[in-house]
């Protein structure tokens, strides 16, 4: 008789602690989770994993965007937003550190199209920044431990364009359009500023949709882009956040002239 085949997780299992919870804002908290094993946690940024919680006799399982510096092998940052009534951000948010979970992951194809030779725009709101911050942080080093940033492949040919990890001294711009209700919810909003003040070439658009005193961009981040990005020819663009967002991104990408394949989408269900 054929032995039943045998269908292998493809992506990795690790049990983590929790190490680190740092509020960011009233309902968003950052997390480390530190690697019990040996293994290196090694992922491309913008990927994402999932955590397990226990839920009775069970755990159930959610897909976290892992917000961590690419070149962080031993610890996971997540952040999370509490949701009214979710059952396992309700939980992360009640977690007090020294607690352990399992993970599952990195999955996902939300990372930057190699080789990185366009001007690269993102959008996000809330939380769909995390993503972002891991990819950022690559692309823009401003931490001691950023410049070994090795997983990636940046185009090598000499005569090609400049990786935009160089674009300190380069081509090629990047901007982040990021979206949020109030001013005080502009998630790692200082390493952004950092990155800008350093780095001519990159561009920090936070945009406010119920501002109080605040003197930046207002409305929905969407109505940004096309003040900053007049034209949409050797950029590409990646947009995270609820589905509301992703549709008016779509649609406001698509009336600038950006074509489908310029345009990629990471939807927080
Ligand atoms: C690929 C991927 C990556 C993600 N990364 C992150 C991340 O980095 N940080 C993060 O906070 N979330 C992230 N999410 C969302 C996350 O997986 C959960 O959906 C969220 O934490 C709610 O789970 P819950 O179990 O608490 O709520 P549930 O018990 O599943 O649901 C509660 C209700 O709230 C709604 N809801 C879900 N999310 C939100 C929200 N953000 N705002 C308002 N209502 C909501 C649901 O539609 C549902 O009706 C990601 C989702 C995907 C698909």
């Amino acid at each position: 008789m054929a032995e039943p085949a045998v269908h292998k997780d493809p992506f990795g299992h690790h049990r983590v602690t929790v190490t680190r919870i740092v509020p960011m804002t009233a309902t968003v908290k950052s997390y480390t989770l530190a690697l019990q094993d040996d293994a290196t946690f090694r992922f491309k940024p913008g990927q994402y994993i999932q955590l397990y919680v226990p839920k009775g006799d069970q755990s159930v399982a959610k897909p976290y965007s892992i917000a961590s510096p690419p070149d962080q092998e031993r610890e996971i940052e997540l952040c999370i937003k509490r949701v009214e009534g979710g059952y396992v951000s309700t939980y992360c948010d009640r977690l007090a550190g020294g607690e352990s979970f399992e993970i599952r992951g990195p999955i996902g194809k939300f990372f930057l199209r190699e080789p990185i030779d366009s001007d690269l725009v993102f959008l996000a709101t809330g939380t769909g920044v995390a993503p972002f911050r891991s990819m950022l942080r690559g692309l823009f080093p401003i931490g001691p431990g950023d410049t070994s940033w090795a997983p990636y492949q940046f185009s090598t040919d000499p005569a090609g364009p400049l990786p935009v990890r160089q674009a300190g001294a380069g081509r090629r711009h990047a901007w982040l359009f990021f979206g949020v209700r109030h001013e005080d919810e502009i998630l790692y909003e200082s390493e952004f500023l950092s990155m800008a003040e350093r780095y001519p070439t990159f561009h920090f658009i936070p945009t406010i949709s119920r501002p109080g005193r605040w003197q930046g961009a207002t409305g929905y981040v969407q109505d940004h882009v096309p003040k900053h990005v007049t034209d949409p020819s050797g950029k590409q663009v990646y947009v995270c956040g609820l589905m509301p967002m992703i549709e008016a991104a779509r649609a406001a990408l698509k009336g600038m002239g950006f074509q489908r394949e310029q345009i990629h989408y990471e939807i927080y269900t």
